[in-house]
Formats: structure tokens, sequence, C-alpha cells
């Protein structure tokens, strides 16, 4: 039979306790989730400050639907590109305080299609095109330009790096040192990328340490620095004094981060993504990105509506909330001695280090009223799977004792020695 494997491998998935199954559910408000006629507290959302439910978004997106209809039509080099998509890039200038911004349909064509437009498509060099092809026969020549990033970069940035001619290579997570070492290897127009908060262990990218260890290379190419991008999909609307990510910090020097990717499926509620930069690197993308020429424009009354998510953040009344229930969680957290990962964000992980286990503890939790998901290799690296906890500025602090009271349970009853023996882990 044609494509066999389709089979066999679900079936391997699934005896691994690796099969990853979609849950419909029939409400999603205040930080709760009604499955199946259940209803649960919701610990795995990424609206981190609620705003996918907010009076003044909502608004906003019922005022763009009235205004320009519920689709764009077209590519926005086409007629996609509306005042409001104008606007709010001028927005993220702004509060990000780089010259321009683009904006993408998703996070995951936004990360490829930096790699794309800084290396080239590789594939694009087989088939001969016209698009990119500068950028990709200077890199394929003497495989000059590298990509270099954090061990747990998000998937989307190693599949779109994977794609051009540089060479990636990765640091072991966070670990600056060795970061300092392959920098001096690298040749020129290299990339460094890194994330603001990390999606799966909630801790914040050294941005500060790269952008001392660019700064002190002493390498002969002094006048062809490589470029520092970061990641901000969960830390934009979350990190920073005025909440607009890792440039808010005091920490970091702006100027030293030359690219900003950040994402509005998160914390800013709606969908979509945008990459930040200069105005020769958002204008080449313009004319040369295929994620962004060959897609149709996410809606003008979305851009509308982040737009009044934009404002909220800048207001900042639901990060309070936010920064409240994360300290109350740590605080209940300690006493009761759970073994959590070093995090202050929003994203909480518990290791329980075996697919199988977590799942079951994760079950458990629902049974309990609490929907916490399991998340399990390869999304996480090998016996580090885990239970993924994300606090939101909704949950009350009833919510969040209800957790850790559950959490208690189900590790005290699950993580003793005999249970672990009688479940086989791989
Ligand atoms: C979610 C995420 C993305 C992808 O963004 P989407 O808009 O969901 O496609 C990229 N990078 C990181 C770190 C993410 O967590």
């Amino acid at each position: 039979m044609s494509f066999e494997f389709l089979a066999s491998t679900l079936r391997e998935r699934k005896q691994a306790g690796l099969l990853r199954q979609r849950t419909p559910f029939i409400s999603n408000k205040d930080g709760v989730v009604e499955i199946d006629g259940q209803h649960y507290l919701n610990f795995a959302s990424n609206d981190y400050l609620g705003l996918s439910q907010h009076e003044q978004v909502l608004q906003a997106y019922v005022e763009g639907l009235a205004v320009y209809g519920s689709g764009s039509g077209s590519s926005p080099v086409v007629t996609g590109y509306s005042g409001e998509h104008k606007a709010l890039e001028d927005d993220l200038c702004e509060v990000l305080n780089k010259p321009a911004a683009l904006l993408f349909s998703s996070g995951f064509a936004a990360n490829q299609a930096i790699c794309h437009a800084l290396f080239g498509d590789l594939n694009a060099r087989h088939r001969n095109s016209t698009v990119n092809v500068n950028a990709v026969k200077a890199a394929a020549q003497d495989h000059s330009s590298h990509i270099l990033c954090d061990k747990y970069m998000h998937a989307s940035f190693i599949q779109g790096a994977l794609e051009t001619s540089a060479k990636l290579r990765r640091y072991p997570h966070n670990n600056m040192t060795q970061a300092s070492k392959m920098i001096r290897d690298l040749t020129e127009d290299s990339l460094i990328a890194t994330e603001g908060l990390f999606s799966m262990d909630g801790d914040a990218g050294d941005i500060a340490g790269l952008a001392q260890a660019i700064k002190t290379d002493t390498r002969k190419h002094k006048n062809n620095r490589p470029w520092l991008m970061i990641d901000e999909a969960h830390a934009f609307g979350v990190v920073g004094k005025n909440g607009f990510g890792s440039l808010d910090l005091d920490s970091v020097n702006a100027d030293q981060v030359n690219i900003v990717m950040g994402t509005f499926g998160k914390a800013l509620g709606t969908s979509g993504a945008f990459v930040a930069g200069s105005k020769a690197l958002i204008e080449y993308m313009v004319n040369t990105s295929k994620h962004y020429v060959y897609s149709t424009a996410n809606s003008a009354a979305q851009a509308r509506a982040t737009r009044a998510s934009i404002a909220l953040v800048a207001q900042g009344e639901q990060r309070v909330h936010l920064h409240q229930n994360i300290e109350l969680f740590l605080a209940l957290a300690k006493e009761r001695g759970l073994p959590l990962m070093p995090s202050t964000s929003p994203i909480q992980p518990l290791i329980i280090g075996c697919p199988k286990l977590a799942l079951i503890c994760s079950q458990k939790l629902a049974e309990l009223g609490l929907w916490v998901p399991a998340i399990r290799t390869p999304t996480v690296p090998k016996n580090t799977d885990r239970l993924r906890i994300i606090i939101n500025a909704m949950h009350t602090p009833k919510d969040i004792q209800a957790l850790v009271d559950g959490l208690s349970l189900v590790l005290a009853e699950f993580l003793s020695n005999t249970t672990t023996r009688l479940i086989r882990c791989s």
C-alpha cells in the first residue's frame, strides 16, 4: 500500500504514549474551558492577559468588521494592505523603537521569512529562481554565513534556518561561555538568535549576554558584526517595564538587537505576527519574502483589534494581575514543595520525565477540574516530558489554590517510586 508509513508511524506513537490528540472545546472564557459538557480551570492558554475576551478588543474587532469586512481579499502587495495594517505597523515601530515593521499571518511564517531573507532559500537555488539569488549565491559559494542560536529555539525558526544555505549551529541552552566561543567562529553576515521567554521552560534568553559577546568579539570582521535577533512570541505583552517585551528591560540595550520578531496570538489575544528591524530589511522582505508576498493578509479588522490590545498592554492593568497571580502561585507551590523549574514567568513547567506518566498526571488533574497539558518529546528534550502550567491574568486566588492542591495530590500519588516502576516509560 502507498504511504504505509502514515498508519505505522501513528501506531508507534500511540504505543510510546506520544500520540497527539486534539480536544475541541465548547467555550473558553474567563480562565475556564468547557469540553464535552465539563468545565475545567484553564492552565494551558497563552492568552496570558485574557485579551482575547476583552471588551475593548472585541469592540475594535467589530468596528473593523463594519468598516473593512471580514477578509483582506488578497496579498499585502496586491490589495490586502489597509490603512489599519499600516497603523498597526506604526504602533509597533513606536513601542519597539524600531524604524520599520512588517506583519505576517503567523509567527511560524515570520521566523521562516527572516531566515530566507537573510540567507536565501535553498530550494530557490535548486529551482534557479531569481528571488534572493544573490544572497543564496554568496552563501553557497563559501558556506560563509552562519546562524547561531539557542538549543531551545522554537521549531519555526529551526525549520526556517535549515531551509537556507547558512550553517546552523546551536549552543547549549543559555550557555554564554559556549555561545561566546562559537561567536568567535562566525564568518561574515551571520545571525545570532534567542527568545525573550522560552516557550517550554519559561526562562528568559540571555540577550544582554549575547550582545556583550558580540561587542567584545575581537575577530577580524569588526565592521561586519553578526546580527542579533530575538523571538518575542511569549515576551511581547508580558515582559518589560511597559509590557512590550525584552527591549523594555533595563538589562537590554535595544540598539544592539537588530531584529525583533513577535506574535499576536499569545498575550495580545488575536493572531498573526510581526518582524521589526531596519528599513532595508523590511523593504527587502516586502520584495522577496514568499511567506509575505504569496499569502493573503490577515484581516484589517484583526489589525484594528490588535491595536486595541497594544493600547491595553500600554495601560498595564492585566499585566499587574498576571504578575500577582504568578507570585501567588510561586508562594503556594513553595509551601507545598512542588518541584518547579526556576521560572518567574507565566510559563511554569513541572518535569515528570516520562511521556506516559506526564499524560497520566495530566488526565488525573483533568478529573480534578484542572486543565494542565502534558508536553512530551519531541516538543521537549527526551526525559524532560512535563506538565506545562500557564498562569494567566484571569485566574482568581481560589483557582490558583485549587491548582496547587491538585498538583500536590497528583504528584504524591503518581510520582511515588512504586508507581513509576510500574509504568514503562519508553
Ligand atoms: C508560538 C510561537 C511561534 C509561532 O507563532 P504563531 O503565530 O503561533 O505561528 C514562534 N516562536 C515561538 C517562540 C512561539 O512560541
